[in-house]
């Protein structure tokens, strides 16, 4: 089997709410939707997430847009792996990285491809290629935005705890005071057996202010705090004063940026993403960096579709080390979504089966490669550009 030619579709779904983070400008950039074609008719699916406006520490990695992902993709990426097996992952990334440093959502929507080409090509699993199948199904955290209000959170709570999810995730890093009573209210609606876990997307600007804060919020058992600030030296310094585990988020994209964290005793956890390393192949490394330094880690994504979700479900399924819930939107077709609020973001969507979703989990898809199907008149609905 030999890659021959890629398409592009850039995409925008209907959000069910706005989700805002700090440093959030735009609710969601869109994404492109790969198709992979090989000499043999096979068809291989992909997604690049994008988000301009988020990125590494300091500008490491920039952010991508739908725009620059398909120009990058077609000018670049393609010419250097066509006539390549989908197959021979590892040369595929680096005759990637050896034509374009960074843009790494625009690689790992080739690297999906290629994973969906193999299962396709076999009849297994995208997962059997990354470690096999270690777990079946997979925990979720339902992700409260920074823009709700103390109010629309506890309501929206209510509700993703009816349907069976177990921990709660709340953005914070914006104004003291909402903060402190948002995870006040969450508290109190829980009680003491559900998880809360805080997100603050570099929001405090500085060690002192960070510090401050966490000691503040320790009051209401938070699980873990994210990306508190930017850096792995002010992570290290926030984490030598106060005892709430810290996790990596955009502090850790690469095998190396985590092995960096550990040595610099900067975190207790990452966040590993399918994106952010620029697919599953280097998303596998990533998991594996973090078994062997001894992080716990989760899985973050970008709101993806059905497509960019199924390979992180594919992801979570394979590596031990993500071992704690994970974000992943519930994907489905309008009127057919498993839940009404648990991890629903989108109204619709382009895959034209719904996800199962099991008391607070999501099954992971067992079909052929990433396990979807494309819906072509939504593909083409919610075209963007
Ligand atoms: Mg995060």
């Amino acid at each position: 089997v030999k890659i021959r030619a890629v398409e592009t579709h850039p995409v925008q779904l209907p959000p069910r709410r706005p989700h805002g983070w700090a440093g959030s400008i735009a609710s969601v950039g869109g994404f492109v939707i790969v198709k992979l074609h090989t000499d043999e008719g096979l068809v291989g699916l992909g997604e690049a997430a994008t988000g301009i406006e988020w990125g590494g520490d300091w500008g490491r990695y920039a952010g991508e847009s739908a725009k620059t992902v398909c120009h990058v993709l077609a000018d670049y990426l393609l010419p250097a792996i066509a006539g390549e097996s989908p197959f021979d992952i590892e040369l595929i990334h680096a005759r990637m990285d050896r034509v374009v440093r960074g843009h790494h959502y625009a690689k790992a929507a080739l690297d999906m491809a290629c994973y969906d080409l193999m299962g396709k090509a076999t009849g297994k699993p995208a997962h059997a290629f990354l470690g096999g199948c270690f777990r079946r199904e997979i925990r979720l955290v339902h992700s409260l935005g920074l823009q709700l209000t103390p109010d629309q959170l506890v309501a929206e709570a209510e509700a993703v705890l009816q349907e069976g999810i177990k921990t709660l995730k709340l953005k914070v890093g914006g104004e003291a005071r909402r903060d402190l009573e948002a995870t006040r209210r969450l508290r109190e609606l829980a009680g003491p057996d559900i998880e809360i876990t805080l997100d603050a997307n570099r929001g405090w600007r500085d060690v002192k202010t960070a510090v401050e804060m966490i000691k503040r919020l320790e009051a209401y058992r938070v699980s873990f705090i994210e990306q508190p600030v930017e850096g792995a030296d002010r992570l290290a310094a926030v984490r030598r004063q106060v005892s709430t585990p810290l996790m990596a988020d955009e502090s850790a994209w690469t095998p190396q940026d985590v092995y960096e964290l550990a040595q610099k005793q900067a975190v207790d956890m990452i966040s590993v993403y399918t994106t952010k390393p620029g697919g599953l192949h280097k998303a596998r490394k990533v998991a594996t960096v973090c078994e062997v330094v001894g992080f716990s880690a989760n899985l973050n994504g970008s709101l993806e579709t059905g497509v960019g979700n199924a390979a992180n479900l594919h992801l979570v399924a394979a590596c031990r080390a993500i071992d704690q819930p994970c974000v992943v939107a519930t994907n489905a077709p309008a009127g057919r979504a498993p839940t009404r609020v648990a991890t629903h973001f989108y109204t619709d969507d382009i895959v034209a089966e719904p996800y199962v979703y099991r008391d607070g989990h999501l099954v992971v898809p067992d079909g052929p490669g990433l396990g979807i199907e494309l819906d072509e008149a939504k593909l083409r609905q919610y075209r963007i550009g």
